[in-house]
């Protein structure tokens, strides 16, 4: 194959969460898009000139109907985002038959907690202490249920009795009691190339969740008496740098994971976008919160590149573009098995 190729190929994905970055990033990479839009989305992804094609569904759990609308096209090669867990569910993922941008396996390493603990233990990467029984918890934790859920659902205690009284109202049975770490969140999002095996450090953000991120609008003497709880569910992203001295730590974090990630899963590991979602704390450690095996919505900050991608690139590039860019290069080298599922 060579460089022609590239726009033989479509890159496709789902009409939400990062969308318009993949495929803006995937144009500029010389590739056809196409967009797969529930029914009340297409006139809004109609309105960007570099999406080719839309494929309309009503709605994006429809699993069989995408991936029979999906088989229809030709050279179609799907990139996975956030919403591909949250809509299809991982089984679904697994089963897709459409040449997909990444390594399936780290959806089974993802999705179950005690799996992904272990896998960033075995990397060197702090963690937060997690608690099997309630009579060795110290106090505040943070009560997560399973599944990308973009914290949604999540509750804080400060105490065994403020525990006691929340985990009531708790509605899932599978749930991890975390230590609640107090520190500055900090989403670090990264690369790595299995065909130069080269990890870059794409962007970092930080998530605006309410009403965790806003509790602090009003002082403590305005929310006595009320019954406000911090809730963590995701609206949006800010732009954040770190310290230069703690990038050595960062990249070397990526590259750690990475490489455990081979061990653990058997030859082929993580690859492509990833992110680590981690909280600082005053003694300046880095602690894991949660690792995302894909693209994540963050990213989206940067279209037009990142303080970081800036450092590598004389172009501006977002981690869509990067994708896009992995793909041809594949393409033209003839290795596009080794970054498809
Ligand atoms: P949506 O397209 O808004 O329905 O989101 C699809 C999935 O992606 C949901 O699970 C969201 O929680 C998650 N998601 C969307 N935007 C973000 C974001 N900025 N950060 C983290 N997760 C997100
Ligand atoms: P997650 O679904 O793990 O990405 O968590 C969603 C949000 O909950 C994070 O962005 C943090 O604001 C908060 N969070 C999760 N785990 C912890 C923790 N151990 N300590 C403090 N905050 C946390």
């Amino acid at each position: 194959m060579g460089k022609d190729d590239t726009a033989k190929y479509t890159i496709a994905t789902l009409g939400s969460h990062s969308a318009l970055q993949i495929l803006k990033g995937a144009k500029d990479e010389g590739f056809k898009t196409l967009i797969v839009s529930p029914l009340d989305r297409v006139d809004f992804y109609q309105r960007f000139k570099f999406i080719d094609k839309i494929l309309t569904v009503k709605s994006l759990s429809e699993y069989e109907v995408i991936e029979g609308k999906l088989k229809q096209e030709k050279d179609v090669i799907l990139i996975p985002h956030g919403s591909f867990v949250a809509y299809l569910g991982a089984e679904n993922n697994k089963k897709l038959q459409i040449p997909y941008f990444g390594n399936k396996t780290v959806l089974d390493w993802e999705q179950d907690r005690i799996m992904q603990r272990d896998w960033l233990k075995k990397a060197g990467i702090n963690v937060p202490r997690q608690f099997d029984e309630l009579d060795d918890v110290t106090y505040p934790v943070i009560v997560k249920t399973y599944g990308a859920a973009g914290g949604k659902g999540y509750f804080y205690a400060r105490d065994k009795a403020d525990f006691k009284k929340k985990i009531k109202n708790f509605k899932t049975e599978q749930y991890v009691i975390q230590e609640y770490i107090i520190g500055v969140t900090l989403y670090v999002a990264y690369f790595y190339s299995p065909i130069t095996n080269q990890i870059e450090v794409m962007s970092m953000d930080r998530r605006y969740e309410t009403n965790v991120d806003s509790l602090g609008r009003i002082p403590l003497h305005g929310q006595q008496g009320l019954d406000i709880e911090p809730s963590y569910v995701v609206v949006g992203n800010q732009p954040l740098i770190i310290r230069e001295s703690l990038l050595p730590e960062v990249y070397s974090m990526g590259e750690r994971v990475v490489e455990a990630s081979k061990k653990l899963m058997g030859g082929r590991g993580l690859f492509g976008p990833f992110c680590l979602e981690t909280v600082i704390t005053p003694d300046q450690r880095l602690f894991c919160i949660e690792i995302s095996g894909r693209i994540v919505a963050g990213t989206s900050l940067y279209i037009g590149g990142s303080p970081y991608s800036d450092l590598n690139y004389d172009e501006p590039m977002s981690t869509g573009r990067r994708i896009a860019r992995e793909i041809k290069i594949a393409i033209e080298k003839g290795e596009l098995d080794k970054v498809l599922d």
